[in-house]
């Protein structure tokens, strides 16, 4: 069965690659400690898999070979696949609260796998094949695999040829019977480093003209001319700090890499879309569609637990009985529960394409997603209400351990009979981590932008709003001609 354990995942990710952090070169990542929480999170991935309690969610039948897969590696096969997506997202955010990364290729594959169908039946070339190939063998060896769409995009008022650098979007420098030759940068990349291979899209709807633009591909994260450079989190030194109890959440991660492709080659086996501009659009806008979908799940597990510790730190300063708090506990739920509900609606509503799988409704993911780039905000800011200003003016953990002043800390943090004071200590700073710490880049920041921006959402329910069609229930109710 193609089901690697999390230490065999662990062993897989040992490898060398060029990576930096805090203007060094960093070698065996994997024991870095900034690092080490954003591996255990995807180790966590692997380890629910094998789990019989979690069986019917984490894995599946692949539809290419018949072999039980991890889901983060399946071509959704019905809507009910799409409705255990997010059902597994959720899952996995109760488990990690924050970022688990393997998402982002999962959403590519799938977004690629009717694409390169339709590109393929309107210009007779071979992506599709070559795609699941490709797609077969990260199934057989359960890899990870990264998904890159952002370029760093230089001036935004000029297209990709117009720019004044022409690797401000990635793009083939060089081409030979062999495959490609790239360049150029992908940010804000997801688990690129914990990821065996990534796939690459085109970031924007491409135009004639701006044919060296629209190519994606498959690479493995360490090929020979990709640079890593690490990307900061707020409170990330305190991982390397003595002590865990600062930290918050000192057990898991997310992990954001900038990411150089300088004159990169790409074998054409490894090509997916290769000067189809007329495809560009529409593989951003599906891949963007999965990627606001899984948001109705993994956001909605991380709120899960940030409930919870906003209920467990009123019962630890004796304000749990208080109607407000109750009442701003159930707003809380209540916002969480409508992520839920639109990452299940858009799901349910999904509907097959022409090459077989089956997508989600794309109207319903935006919705989705723009509630998202909102609620967890107001999620937060309950949190912090709740659990007053001591999350952010505490002591650290050395004077709470200190001999000599601890006791008196230990002695004023005391509030209820029968709390442990570093219990509630633990409460406080994990909600500091998660609305303004390391954990709330995954809960905040990217919310709001991670499979796009706000006005991304608002551009594509605008195409989707249908006004033409309302008018028409007002007319017909109305008798107008
Ligand atoms: Fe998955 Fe959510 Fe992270 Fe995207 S932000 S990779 S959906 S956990
Ligand atoms: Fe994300």
């Amino acid at each position: 069965m193609p089901l690697k354990t999390p230490e065999e995942y662990l062993e897989s990710i040992k490898r060398p690659v060029n990576l930096y952090l805090f203007g060094e070169k960093v070698k065996e990542f994997w024991n870095h400690p900034i690092i080490k929480p954003s591996i255990n999170t995807v180790m966590k991935i692997y380890e629910l898999a094998q789990m019989e309690e979690y069986k019917d969610i984490m894995t599946t039948k692949s539809h290419l070979t018949g072999e039980i897969i991890n889901r983060f590696t399946h071509i959704h096969q019905s809507t009910e696949d799409l409705v255990k997506k997010v059902k597994m997202q959720r899952l996995l955010g109760q488990y990690t609260v924050c970022c688990f990364q393997r998402c982002v290729g999962f959403d590519t594959a799938n977004a690629l796998y009717s694409i390169t169908y339709e590109m393929d039946k309107k210009n007779n070339t071979n992506y599709h094949k070559r795609f699941i190939k490709y797609w077969t063998e990260v199934q057989i060896q359960d890899l990870m695999v990264d998904g890159a769409m952002t370029d760093t995009k230089g001036d935004r008022s000029k297209r990709p040829k117009d720019q004044p650098d022409p690797d401000a979007y990635l793009h083939i420098v060089n081409e030979n019977d062999d495959g490609l030759i790239v360049r150029g940068a992908k940010v804000h990349q997801t688990g690129f480093l914990n990821s065996h291979r990534a796939i690459i899209m085109p970031t924007l709807s491409l135009r004639l003209g701006e044919e060296e633009y629209a190519v994606s591909f498959g690479i493995d994260t360490n090929e020979k001319g990709i640079t890593l450079v690490y990307g900061r989190q707020s409170c990330d030194t305190r991982k390397i700090e003595d002590g865990k109890l600062d930290i918050g959440n000192f057990k898991y991660g997310g992990q954001e890499i900038f990411v150089i492709f300088d004159d990169v080659f790409i074998p054409k086996e490894n090509i997916f879309m290769k000067g189809e501009v007329e495809f560009s659009g529409e593989l951003v806008n599906r891949f963007a569609g999965f990627h606001r979908q899984s948001y109705g799940g993994c956001k909605v597990g991380v709120g899960d637990v940030l409930i919870g510790a906003t209920a467990l730190i009123s019962e630890y300063n004796g304000t749990e009985k208080a109607s407000h708090i109750r009442d701003k506990l159930v707003e809380m739920t209540h916002l969480n529960e409508t992520l839920y509900s639109c990452g299940i609606a858009c799901s349910s509503l999904g509907f097959q394409r022409e090459a077989g799988n089956y997508e989600m409704d794309m109207l319903l993911a935006n919705v989705c997603k723009q509630n998202v780039t909102r609620f967890p905000y107001e999620i937060g800011r309950l949190a912090e209400d709740i659990a007053g200003g001591m999350i952010c003016t505490m002591p650290s953990e050395a004077d709470l351990k200190s001999e000599e002043i601890g006791p008196l800390i230990e002695k004023y943090l005391t509030t209820c009979e029968g709390i442990c004071a570093e219990d509630r200590y633990k409460v406080l700073r994990f909600i500091e981590n998660l609305t303004m710490g390391v954990a709330s880049v995954s809960y905040k920041t990217e919310s709001m932008h991670g499979a796009g921006s706000p006005q991304a959402q608002r551009i594509m329910i605008s195409r989707q709003a249908n006004l033409a069609e309302k008018k028409k229930l007002v007319k017909r109710i109305l008798e107008i001609d």
